[in-house]
């Protein structure tokens, strides 16, 4: 693999007009320039993505990661960015968006494929609408089926993984693999095999029950959900993991975290492990506040909350000035 190019290096126009020109050429994939990555993220913050490519089919995918190495261009995998912070200065890299190549969702008897592009909400309709349970609880979390994977993501006691058989990703060298569901170390918001690597597929193993059983199950979630969270205001979801023992959001809330402000951000007044944008707010400002509630919950409950939002673009550790 080439030398990693630095911000400085992709400063050069020139030799980022041609990167492009490459990647459209011997990927074929779509490619944008400083493509805002706000327009990507939930939050609405994040400075431009050097580029941004559009994998049409696995095997472009597998060309657009070789190319990557082959001149040591930096690559990142974005979803429906509903779980991402993006630094303000951006990605100097390319963003690898599957949402035009990877979205196929096939049921065949109690078995569901899905592309790691995606919508998770599309997935659970459809597997509801053919009599399939084992993800009427995932509805309404917003996002696609490989960011939902890599981040095991899950609600009210059910979790993606739970009905998986295996999953095709395509490692950092470019070439596809199937990981059976045991290889992939599934915990609490983390699955540790997918460092790396872009899920492109998911085999699931669903249980046949009546329709009417799994939609209203479905219904009963969403209905749910908006009573409990803030669906209105752009956020990241829960900003941190729950402590062994605790609850995060009770934690921001016993500091008065409740309301607390930073710049254009804010933590939500409905659920304090929501930090909102209210419509002027900036990466920085998320930071900012995310600092200042850690350290709070820290002084208090001598708990170090951990990130479950995943980060882009920064420089070192969130918690520190770099
Ligand atoms: C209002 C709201 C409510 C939420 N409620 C919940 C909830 O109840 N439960 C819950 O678990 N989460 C919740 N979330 C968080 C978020 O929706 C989930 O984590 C979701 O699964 C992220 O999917 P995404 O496609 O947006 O991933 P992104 O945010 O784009 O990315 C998240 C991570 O996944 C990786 N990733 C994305 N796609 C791929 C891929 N194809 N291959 C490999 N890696 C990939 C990214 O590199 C990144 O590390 C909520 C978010 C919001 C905004």
């Amino acid at each position: 693999m080439s030398r990693l190019l630095t911000a400085s290096d992709l400063k050069d126009q020139k030799l980022v007009d041609e990167l492009k020109v490459r990647i459209e050429r011997e990927t074929s994939c779509r490619c944008l320039l400083d493509e805002m990555l706000s327009k990507h993220t939930s939050w609405r913050v994040g400075g431009p993505a050097r580029l941004y490519a559009y994998p049409s089919s696995e095997s472009a995918l597998n060309r657009l990661i070789q190319f990557c190495n082959s001149v040591g261009l930096a690559f990142f995998t974005i979803g429906y960015g509903t779980n991402l912070l993006v630094s303000d200065d951006g990605f100097a890299g390319c963003v690898i968006d599957l949402a035009e190549g990877a979205r196929e969702i096939v049921v065949d008897g109690e078995s569901l494929t899905a592309g790691g592009g995606a919508w998770l909400g599309e997935v659970v309709r459809i597997a509801a609408e053919n009599g399939l349970s084992g993800m009427e609880k995932l509805a309404g979390i917003p996002g696609g089926v490989g960011g939902g994977m890599s981040m095991n993501a899950g609600a009210f006691g059910m979790a993606i993984s739970d009905r998986l058989i295996d999953v095709t990703v395509v490692g950092s060298d470019g070439v596809s693999v199937r990981l059976e569901k045991d290889q992939i170390g599934f915990g609490y918001r983390s699955a540790p095999a997918f460092v790396g690597k872009t899920i492109t597929r998911a085999n699931f193993l669903m249980l046949k029950r009546r329709k009417s059983q799994v939609i209203r199950a479905v219904e009963d979630t969403i209905t749910d959900r908006f009573r409990r969270n803030v669906m209105t205001l752009p956020s990241a979801g829960s900003v941190f993991k729950n402590p062994v023992g605790g609850f995060s959001a009770k934690m921001v809330e016993a500091v008065g975290g409740k309301g607390m402000k930073e710049g254009g951000v804010e933590v939500s007044l409905l659920h304090a492990n929501f930090i909102v944008n209210t419509g002027s707010g900036s990466s920085a400002d998320v930071v900012r506040l995310i600092r200042r509630l850690r350290g709070l919950v820290h002084d208090q409950f001598g708990v170090l909350l951990e990130m479950e939002v995943r980060t882009l673009g920064f420089k070192g550790s969130l918690f520190e000035d770099n």
